[in-house]
């Protein structure tokens, strides 16, 4: 579904990622692990149309979509919810969903907020709040629902434990694990090792722009080089 070839990318003089290559299949969840500054969020920013690699392919879906702008990308069907949420803190909860319908025609928002609100019932009860009036956790439930709003092919998440008390982060990858048993194909960035392993069903670890690691999310939680440097052990 996602193909990745050979990408480099760049912050002016700063070689951020250093010839990644990664793939996602249809129905997967694959998760890109790493310390702070590997490289996770300038690898999905790439993928989403954010950023430009200066060498190498971006595939998705069969068509080449390095250059391409977000917006554009985003109406193929691949979503990103960006480290921090980034959630319209002065809209409500439902207009914040709406937003996140602008590729769908009308007719299909409402039948998507039933969708949202079945798998967040708790975004369906503060509906009419102010989105900056929510918790940490309720907003990365937002930032999730607007995303799934786009009705994504390849749903990719930054972060989504991130500054999150443990109680919410288990709620979070709870509801990762009901996306994907519906069907949805997941790429998942994660400083919170353990976690995004454990829902992942391949892992690539990353260090300082390049990719040391690879293998089964099973695999690499029994990997010693990876518990010694990630899992506390
Ligand atoms: P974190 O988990 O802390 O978000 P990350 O693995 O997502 O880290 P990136 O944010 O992709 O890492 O950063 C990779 C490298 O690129 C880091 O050295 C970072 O300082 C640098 N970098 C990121 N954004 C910029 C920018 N806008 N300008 C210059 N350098 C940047």
């Amino acid at each position: 579904m996602l193909d990745v070839k050979d990408i480099n990318v760049y912050y002016g003089a700063i070689h951020a990622v250093k010839d990644i290559s990664f793939h996602v299949d249809e129905g997967e969840v694959v998760t890109l692990i790493g310390a702070n500054g590997a490289g996770k969020s300038t690898i999905l920013k790439t993928v989403s149309g954010l950023l430009r690699s200066r060498t190498g392919s971006v595939t998705f879906l069969e068509s080449n979509i390095g250059g391409v702008p977000a917006h554009k990308i985003i109406s193929r069907g691949l979503a990103q919810v960006p480290e921090g949420r980034a959630v319209f803190l002065q809209m409500t909860v439902e207009e914040n969903l709406e937003m996140g319908g602008f590729t769908r025609p009308g007719s299909e928002i409402d039948p998507g907020l039933e969708k949202v609100y079945d798998l967040f019932p708790r975004l369906k009860e503060r509906r009419r709040q102010i989105a900056g009036t929510l918790s940490g956790g309720e907003q990365q439930m937002l930032a999730m629902g607007r995303a799934l709003m786009s009705k994504p092919r390849l749903l990719m998440l930054d972060e989504p434990s991130m500054g999150l008390a443990p109680i919410l982060v288990e709620q979070i990858f709870d509801i990762i694990r009901t996306m994907h048993q519906a069907g949805t194909t997941i790429l998942l960035v994660e400083q919170n090792a353990q976690m995004a392993l454990s829902v992942a069903d391949r892992g690539y670890v990353l260090e300082t722009g390049r990719i040391v690691t690879t293998g089964t999310g099973a695999d690499l939680l029994e990997d010693e080089s990876v518990k010694k440097a990630y899992l506390g052990g």
